[in-house]
């Protein structure tokens, strides 16, 4: 059958492919299979050939655009502008309804009314932290094991600001910070760093209690109403701040095309955590720190330099930060996270994930700098203890709170 819903990639956005192949080298399943049909011009040859009516959405589309990434390392070297990650998302939509199969369901429902209750998140939370104490991770299926061991420790009570806060900076405006799903749950240490460090730059920053999950991970699965259920919940949430903020890059990068499901005037107050602090050590609201803290191995994550094109600020505020960034691969290739794709396609992920480590081995540091929770469990997983993975803010808050304990602050 032809494309049926609306979110289908259109005939428009997949003509600005001139087939030139500057992509293939940039995308992990081509570089791994050398198969036409796994790279993005051949997934884009293949939902031109469904609107020709030459192809239907069968098996091998489903198999050709289920083990794409959604890295977006393509769209980030296209020359024609092709919007790969929208029309991929569109392909999957088109999945989700015309090879309904009951794994699709569970997923429907993990993404769709799991991640976005606080309350069954808070539970699996329990569960996660009692197999972690009771080091029982070895019950658990091989690929789900794998993301598991990546987990930092979970338990102890949160505290939206650290224990270290600082004096709130002159006040420049508010802030609604994207608690996000698992990365409430699971990341809070960044979430502290990040109000901590936004606080003493001076943004008043909340956390909005009606606010729920973002909807990437729904979206890349092709969800649509899930989709867009959750975009009009945070709509809501966060209309009356100047700034909407979050610390995790897939989440950012999904919320800077909210546009597209609930209409204008979202994104453009959206910023990642990262590229608003990398800009406010900039213009001296925050400090650059004396000393030398070493060096930091950086981790760039698909949603973060492929997806919103920044490369630059987790640099800066590491180095702003005292330490020296190392860079572990300069064509930026996916980690093998990629959200529930570990699950899905566990051995692809795990040696893309094998990869990864092995480049951050390399540098000899100590840390690796990742801003995504998906790529710091990876990591952390495949790290297997040798090397601490932090998100480049913490590392920049606790540099920021010893120094003003050094200089005899509060
Ligand atoms: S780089 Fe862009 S235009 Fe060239 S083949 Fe890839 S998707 Fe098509
Ligand atoms: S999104 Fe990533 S995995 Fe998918 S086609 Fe593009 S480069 Fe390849």
């Amino acid at each position: 059958m032809a494309f049926v819903t609306p979110e289908a990639p259109t005939r428009q956005e997949l003509s600005a492919c001139v087939q030139c192949g500057l992509c293939l080298p940039h995308c992990p399943t081509f570089r791994l299979t050398g198969r036409e049909s796994a790279g993005p011009r051949g997934r884009l040859m293949a939902m031109s050939a469904v609107i020709d009516g030459v192809l239907t959405v069968d098996e091998a589309f489903d198999d050709a655009m289920s083990y794409c990434l959604q890295c977006r390392a393509c769209e980030a070297v296209c020359p024609g502008l092709v919007p790969f990650g929208r029309v991929m998302e569109g392909a999957r939509a088109e999945l989700d309804v015309q090879r309904p199969s009951p794994q699709r369901k569970i997923r429907r429902l993990l993404l769709g009314v799991v991640l976005p209750n606080r309350s069954l998140i808070r539970v699996a939370t329990f569960g996660a932290g009692l197999l972690q104490r009771l080091r029982l991770a070895g019950v658990l299926p091989v690929p789900v094991r794998r993301s598991f061991t990546g987990m930092r420790r979970l338990g102890g009570r949160r505290r939206w600001i650290g224990r270290q806060a600082l004096p709130a900076g002159e006040p420049i405006g508010t802030v609604g910070l994207l608690a996000g799903c698992v990365m409430d749950a699971w990341f809070g240490p960044v979430h502290d760093a990040t109000v901590g460090v936004l606080t003493a730059a001076g943004y008043n920053v909340t956390v909005p209690e009606t606010q729920t999950c973002c909807g990437a991970l729904a979206s890349h699965d092709g969800h649509v109403e899930v989709t867009r259920e959750l975009a009009e919940r945070n709509r809501d949430a966060f209309a009356n701040f100047d700034l909407i903020v979050s610390d995790a890059a897939g989440c950012t990068a999904h919320l800077k095309e909210y546009d597209h499901w609930v209409g204008a005037g979202f994104q453009s107050r959206v910023r990642d955590a990262t590229e608003l602090v990398a800009e406010l050590i900039d213009s001296g609201r925050l400090p650059t720190l004396a000393g030398d803290r070493g060096g930091v191995a950086v981790q760039d994550p698909c949603h973060l330099r492929h997806a919103q094109r920044i490369m630059a600020a987790p640099r800066s505020i590491l180095a702003a930060a005292g330490y020296t960034p190392l860079e572990i691969d300069p064509d930026g290739l996916c980690c093998g996270a990629a959200g529930i794709y570990s699950v899905l396609h566990a051995d692809t992920s795990h040696e893309l994930g094998t990869r990864k480590a092995t480049q951050v081995l390399d540098t000899g540091a100590p840390v690796v700098a990742s801003a995504n929770p998906g790529c710091e469990m990876q990591l952390r997983s495949h790290l297997d203890g040798k090397v601490a993975v932090a998100h480049p803010i913490e590392l920049y808050w606790r540099a920021l709170t010893e120094s003003r304990i050094d200089a005899g602050a509060p």
